[in-house]
């Protein structure tokens, strides 16, 4: 998390000119460290005279401290150095999950302050009361961080579904029975008062995490897939978030895999998902559907049962055709298996590498090297939404330092 987002909102005025430096004296900060005011204007390229009147307002505003002398008997600001302020800005995330709901507080150094989750099953419930426990949720973790002496500096909410635009209503969530559901209505009814609000699709915010806080360093072009109960995908090009004109980029569940298979809920016929969704790979293994079978695949496949393992091989391949697509298309340095994928990394690589290295045109590209497991999991777009919120923050730090007073 060293640089500003390339989507970063800044007007190119005297005004935008002023919030881009104040995020690059943060990010710099937050990267590096505690820093000297010296260090910072070297670090971005100020003038220090121009970095100390931009830390200024950052003091003024609560976002960065004054650590004192670096060296004892130093004397003055000189050689004090500078570092998030502890009482400083956190950022909400919140999950609503098939089988349940979490959120979290995240604080500018990326770490967790605060957590709360309620497992249980939100498939078919309307969407009022499962809304109404994550409010609660949502009321537990900001009263927490308030009592750490944090303020939260907004909320976004990671879903299982397509999210319009106007980045608060879920215009179809298929595996929760949703549809046109204004969560930025519902929540602002329930949820603590003033606080920005986004809504945003979970692939979408376990690619961001990914980017953000996934790998070391992080890869700028990548497919991201990850499934619940659906198979979702996020496209990142340029370290950038592809999400299409509708914002409804990724859907890799409806990519045919055999256009004459099964007909899709989606009017189609032979997607992905119906070979490599959870329902589909617990059908071929001869289980029930249900919740949180994720984890009693990965059980059985560890303990040896044969009828399991050959689903997971079979699901790997329908995604390494399905991927192949994209592959081809956008060329990216890696594909990310995230989400609750991840746990079955093990049984669903070799056949998913094996069709995609088989469908990939350059003979020259490496097979089997181009897909990678996320280290993030199924914590990926929890952990995205609140970044999301804590990277607003670090892009344009005059807004909260603003609304601070
Ligand atoms: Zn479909």
């Amino acid at each position: 998390m060293t640089d500003p987002s390339p989507d970063a909102p800044w007007p190119n005025t005297q005004q935008g000119i002023r919030r881009r430096n104040l995020s690059l004296v943060m990010h710099a900060v937050v990267a590096q460290g505690p820093l000297s005011r010296a260090a910072v204007a070297g670090r971005i390229g100020l003038t220090r005279a121009a970095v100390s009147t931009l830390v200024d307002e950052l003091i003024r505003g609560g976002l960065l401290v004054e650590l004192g002398p670096e060296r004892p008997g130093t004397v003055g600001r000189p050689g004090s150095s500078l570092t998030v302020g502890p009482h400083g800005p956190v950022g909400i995330g919140a999950e609503i999950g098939v089988d349940h709901l979490a959120v979290c507080a995240v604080d500018l150094h990326g770490k967790v302050r605060a957590r709360a989750a309620a497992e249980g099953d939100n498939r078919g419930r309307p969407p009022e009361p499962v809304l109404k426990e994550l409010a609660r949720l949502v009321g537990e973790v900001t009263s927490t961080a308030r009592g750490l002496g944090l303020r939260p500096a907004g909320l976004a909410v990671a879903v299982p579904g397509l999210v319009a635009r106007d980045s608060h209503t879920v215009v179809r969530a298929p595996n929760l029975g949703w549809s046109q559901v204004d969560i930025g209505a519902h929540l602002r009814a329930d949820g603590p008062e003033g606080m920005a609000l986004s809504v945003d699709n979970e692939a979408n915010l376990g690619a961001l995490a990914e980017l953000w806080i996934g790998g070391d360093p992080a890869p700028q072009d990548f497919v991201h897939v990850s499934a619940e109960i659906g198979i979702g995908a996020a496209l990142v090009v340029g370290g950038r978030l592809l999400r299409g004109t509708h914002g409804f980029a990724g859907e890799l569940g409806h990519v045919p895999v055999r256009p004459e298979g099964p007909a899709c809920p989606c009017g189609g016929r032979g997607c992905l998902e119906q070979y490599a969704g959870e329902e589909a790979v617990l059908r071929a293994a001869g289980l029930e559907p249900g919740g949180g079978r994720i984890g009693l695949l990965a059980g059985l496949a560890d303990d040896g049962d044969q009828r399991v393992r050959r689903a997971l091989r079979g699901a790997g391949s329908a995604l390494g055709i399905a991927l192949s697509g994209a592959v081809n298309l956008l060329d990216p340095q890696t594909v990310v298996l995230g989400g609750a994928l991840s746990r079955l990394a093990p049984w669903l690589l070799p056949s998913l590498e094996r069709e995609l290295g088989r469908r990939t045109a350059d003979p020259q590209r490496p097979r089997g090297g181009s897909v990678t497991v996320s280290r993030l999991g199924s914590q990926g777009p929890l952990l995205g939404a609140a970044h999301s919120v804590v990277q607003a923050v670090l892009d344009d730090p005059a807004a909260l330092a603003g609304r601070a007073g």
